[in-house]
């Protein structure tokens, strides 16, 4: 595991938590593995349905070590793979109800965060995919559909003020938050309903099948690993980074000029996944790929961190708000995410075994980890719910490639996304690189 501190604006705007460390034998019956959103909200949804089960959730570092306490903030209605893609794999059926699945629990996690994590600031404002250039209008286009409306120049202009900007494709169906904070309020939550938490207390399975944490014995019949990218497993998951920049909080002139008095989500739409958003106090949190992967998997503190991707996140604050050209930026950090090599997530529960495993959220993980949580608590607990017929749970993608081509084809491809960005500001027309490389990505 990296030995990086979570360095994100939001790990650094809150009080840290301070869980105990176990230090006895323990009998339970369940144990989760991770601290981050997936062990916790599956906690949520497991308690909700039997107040009287003996749960603990056993985080390595503190909670909101990983991606959980770094991410973006958007709680979106995305699923890793776009909905027509998803359509054409899984039928118009089956991808419907996932999309309608995410939508409720953007509600759901609202309803929460309104109640019990008031300091995460979740805010319903939608989001905003803008297109600097034709070509992107063209693609953005083709994801119109009654969720999504297209949003013209002027349109766009009176929600958020992006230079150059010429159209946007807008949904309602996302919102924002503080991340951390809703973490924390969640871990609060879960506390007051019985279950155990604690920190600085790694979990292994032993070949044996038992969990020990630290020197101590956990007796639980039933196991959820939530690590995610922290998981070995390098076939079936590949980790890539994604990393963030946050300005100082800007002045009420410049968000005057700008707007986005909604905080909505906002990103261009681009080839290179970024994302943006207003935090509560008025600052701008802006993240990105374009890191490279790490051969064989092994996650890199120093690409984590990696001065030149922040320096293109900066530079692209500067390009759609040229206003900010001397803003001082407080925060540059970073984190991985978790692929499977279709790009779908998974919640896999083997009853006899009694273990269970969820993640491969490819940086969809805000609200996709609600949606995992409770699809775990429904097969953990055997219920009849329809959440289970949904398409990711209890399958499984196939393996990566073995190395080193996966390191030379994920990096021939990430340089390629960054190439076909270019051809499309000069050529004013979809990409046609992308054209060719987006069978292989398989997004
Ligand atoms: C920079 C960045 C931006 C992102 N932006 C967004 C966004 O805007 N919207 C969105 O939907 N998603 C976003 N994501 C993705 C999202 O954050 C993740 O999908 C989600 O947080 C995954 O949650 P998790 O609980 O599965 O994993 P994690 O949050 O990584 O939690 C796993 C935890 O397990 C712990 N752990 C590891 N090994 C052990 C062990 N042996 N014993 C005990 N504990 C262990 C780790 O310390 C960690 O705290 C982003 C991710 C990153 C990195």
């Amino acid at each position: 595991m990296s030995l990086e501190r979570n360095l994100s604006l939001w790990a650094d705007s809150v009080n840290p938590s301070n869980y105990p460390t176990l230090d006895q034998n323990l009998d339970l019956d369940i144990a989760i593995i991770g601290g981050g959103f997936s062990g916790l909200w599956s906690a949520f949804h497991l308690i909700a349905g039997d107040p009287n089960l003996k749960i603990a959730i056993f985080e390595a570092r503190h909670l909101g070590f990983g991606a959980s306490g770094r991410n973006g903030g958007w709680v979106s209605s995305d699923y890793p793979v776009s909905k027509n893609v998803l359509t054409k794999r899984i039928g118009k059926n089956a991808a419907a109800a996932i999309f309608a699945a995410l939508k409720a629990s953007i509600n759901e996690i609202g309803n929460f965060a309104n109640e019990f994590a008031a300091e995460a600031n979740f805010t319903s404002g939608g989001s905003i995919i803008f297109a600097r250039n034709p070509g992107q209008v063209t693609r953005l286009k083709a994801g119109e559909d009654a969720d999504h409306r297209w949003l013209s120049k002027s349109e766009l202009a009176e929600k958020i003020l992006i230079a150059d900007s010429i159209g946007a494709l807008h949904t309602p169906a996302s919102a924002v938050v503080n991340p951390m904070e809703l973490l924390l309020g969640l871990a609060r939550h879960l506390t007051k309903k019985g279950v155990a938490i604690y920190e600085n207390s790694a979990a292994t399975i032993a070949d044996s099948g038992q969990l020990l944490v630290g020197s101590n014995l956990v007796r639980a019949p039933r196991i959820i690993n939530g690590v995610e990218v922290f998981r070995s497993a390098p076939r079936e998951q590949i980790p890539l980074y994604s990393l963030m920049v946050a300005t100082e909080p800007l002045s009420t002139q410049f968000w005057r000029e700008v707007g986005n008095i909604d905080r909505a989500t906002f990103a261009e739409g681009s080839h290179l996944i970024n994302y943006a958003q207003r935090t509560a106090d008025n600052r701008l949190a802006i993240g990105g790929r374009g890191a490279r992967y790490p051969f064989k998997s092994k996650r890199s503190s120093a690409i984590e961190n990696s001065s030149k991707t922040h320096e293109a996140l900066r530079n692209l604050t500067r390009r759609w708000f040229p206003q900010l050209k001397d803003i001082k930026f407080t925060h540059s950090w970073g984190g991985a995410i978790a692929i499977t090599r279709d790009w779908e997530p998974y919640v896999r529960w083997d009853n006899q075994r009694g273990y269970g495993e969820l993640g491969g959220y490819a940086g969809d993980g805000m609200t996709m980890t609600y949606l995992a949580g409770k699809a775990m608590a429904a097969e953990v607990s055997d219920n009849q719910s329809e959440i289970r017929d949904l398409h990711f749970v209890n399958r499984r993608s196939r393996n990566w490639e073995i190395e080193p081509i996966r390191y030379l084809a994920i990096n021939a491809l990430v340089k390629l996304t960054n190439l076909s960005d270019v051809e499309e500001r000069f050529t004013k027309k979809p990409s046609l690189i992308n054209r060719i490389i987006e069978p292989v990505t398989l997004r």
